[in-house]
């Protein structure tokens, strides 16, 4: 997808600090961290956002969850973590390539 900053960054256009890769799923830190981890978890294809996932895309989210356990304990989260998706104008979406914030290394407050 043309101009789309996560494309550019999983295509390597773009620098990012990876943290997992693999066929369908590529993992990298989120440049203004909101937690000591702030890993941002993206599918390699091209889905803007929650709304777009259809029953020709989902396999890759299902993938994506398998990975969150691999990721989580690699980067030591043993006491829990949280998953977050950031959908359309009002979910606060600010990149339109489907993302999921793994967030941890500290007890998270309500806020995001
Ligand atoms: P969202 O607001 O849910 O769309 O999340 C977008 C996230 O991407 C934010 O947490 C940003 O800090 C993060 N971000 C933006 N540009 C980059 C980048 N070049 N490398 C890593 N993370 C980025
Ligand atoms: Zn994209």
């Amino acid at each position: 997808m043309e101009n789309c900053l996560f494309c550019k960054i999983i295509a390597g256009e773009i620098p990012s600090t990876k943290v997992y890769e693999d066929e369908y799923v590529y993992a990298f830190r989120d440049i203004n961290p909101q937690a000591p981890v702030h890993v941002l978890i993206v599918p390699k294809i091209h889905i803007s956002c929650a709304d777009d996932i259809n029953e020709t895309n989902s396999a890759v989210i299902a993938h994506i969850f398998e990975v969150v356990p691999k990721i989580a304990a690699a980067e030591g989260l043993t006491n829990g973590y949280r998953i977050v998706n950031c959908c359309g104008e009002d979910g606060g979406q600010t990149v339109y390539h489907l993302h999921f914030h793994l967030l941890g290394g500290k007890k998270l407050g309500e806020n995001f």
